[in-house]
C-alpha cells in the first residue's frame, strides 16, 4: 500500500485505485491521464508485461466509462531493448486503444530518443486518424523543427519545459532562455496549428499566456498538470477550459514520489500537510 504521504502524487498501485482517483476528478471536472509508473526496461520481458497492463487498462476505461485517456513512456514499452520492440509495443497499445476509443500519448524522453518518438507518433497517429499524442520539449533546440513537422499532422501536441537534463550543444539550459522558448513554441503552435495543443506545465505565466494567445487566434487549447500539484488551478482553470490530470499509478512510486520532491522541496511540505491535514 502507498503510504499517504506519496499518495498526494500517486493515485494508488492498482488500476482500480487509478479509475476510482479518475471518477474523483471527473467529478471536479477534470479528465485523467492514466501513467502505469516503469521506465527503462532492458529487458523484453517486463516492456511486454506493461504493454499487457495497459491493454488491460484500456478495457477498463472503456467498461468504466470514466472520462481519461492514457501516456505511454518509450522506455517503459522496450526501446531501450531495440526499437523494434518499442514499435511493436506501442503499435498494439495504440490500436488497442483506437479500438476502444481511448486517446494515447507518447511521453518524450531523453534526447537520443526523440527521433524514434517522434517516427512511431508519425505512423501511429496518422494510422489512427489523430487518436494519438506526443510530447516535445521547449529546452531542446530542435523543437522549432520539429513542431513544423508535427503542424501538418492530426493528433495532439503536449509542449513541456523538459525534464531531463540535455547536453549544452543542443539544450537551452537557463531558465529564462526555455521559458522564451516555451512562449515562443506557444505563439507558433496557436498560429499554425488546427487544435490539439495541450499546455503541459504547472506555470502560471505559461498558462496566461496561452489564454492570451487562444482569445487572440481562436485555436483550442487544454491544460496538463500533474496529479497533487495546483490541484485547485486546475479545478479552476476546468471551468472555462479543458483540463487533464496526469495520474501516475502502480508499485514503482517510491522513485516518482522522490523525483516529485527533490525537484521542489515544498512538495514534501506539501505531502506532510496533506497527511496531517492542514
Ligand atoms: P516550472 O518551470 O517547474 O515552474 C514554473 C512555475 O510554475 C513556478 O514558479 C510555480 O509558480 C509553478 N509551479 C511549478 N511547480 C509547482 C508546484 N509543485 N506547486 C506549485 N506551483 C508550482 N517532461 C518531459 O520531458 N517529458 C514528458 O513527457 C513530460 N510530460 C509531462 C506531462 C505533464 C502533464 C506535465 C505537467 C509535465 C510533464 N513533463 C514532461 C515535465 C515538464 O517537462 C517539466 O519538467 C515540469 O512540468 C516542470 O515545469 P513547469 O512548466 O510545470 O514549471
Amino acid at each position: 500500500m502507498i503510504p499517504p504521504i506519496a499518495s498526494k502524487f500517486v493515485a494508488g498501485e492498482s488500476p482500480a485505485e487509478a479509475l476510482e482517483h479518475t471518477r474523483n476528478l471527473n467529478d471536479r471536472n477534470v479528465k485523467a491521464i492514466l501513467n502505469l509508473l516503469g521506465e527503462h526496461y532492458h529487458e523484453r520481458a517486463p516492456a511486454d508485461e506493461d504493454a499487457e497492463a495497459y491493454i488491460r487498462l484500456l478495457e477498463d476505461i472503456e467498461t468504466s466509462d470514466a472520462d481519461a485517456c492514457i501516456s505511454v513512456k518509450p522506455s517503459q514499452v522496450g526501446l531501450d531493448v531495440g526499437e523494434e520492440v518499442f514499435r511493436e509495443n506501442v503499435e498494439r497499445i495504440a490500436d488497442a486503444a483506437a479500438e476502444r476509443d481511448v486517446f494515447v500519448w507518447i511521453d518524450m524522453e531523453d534526447h537520443d530518443t526523440t527521433d524514434a518518438t517522434l517516427d512511431i507518433f508519425e505512423k501511429l497517429t496518422q494510422k489512427h486518424e489523430g487518436g494519438v499524442g506526443i510530447c516535445v520539449q521547449a529546452n531542446l533546440k530542435r523543437t522549432e523543427d520539429d513542431l513544423k513537422r508535427l503542424a501538418d499532422l492530426p493528433g495532439k501536441v503536449r509542449l513541456v519545459k523538459g525534464a531531463y537534463d540535455p547536453p549544452a550543444e543542443i539544450a537551452l539550459k537557463e531558465k529564462s532562455a526555455v521559458n522564451a522558448a516555451y512562449k515562443e513554441y506557444l505563439q507558433f503552435m496557436f498560429e499554425e496549428f488546427e487544435g490539439g495543443i495541450a499546455v503541459g506545465s504547472h506555470d502560471p505565466e505559461m498558462i496566461a499566456y496561452a489564454e492570451e494567445l487562444h482569445d487572440e487566434y481562436g485555436t483550442d487549447f487544454e491544460v496538463q498538470m500533474l496529479m497533487g500539484v495546483r490541484e485547485d488551478a486546475q479545478t479552476d482553470l476546468a471551468d472555462e477550459y479543458e483540463v487533464w490530470q496526469y495520474v501516475p499509478y502502480g508499485d514503482k512510486w517510491l522513485s516518482y514520489f522522490y523525483r516529485r520532491v527533490m525537484e521542489r522541496k515544498e512538495n514534501l511540505l506539501f505531502a506532510v500537510r496533506a497527511v496531517l491535514g492542514r
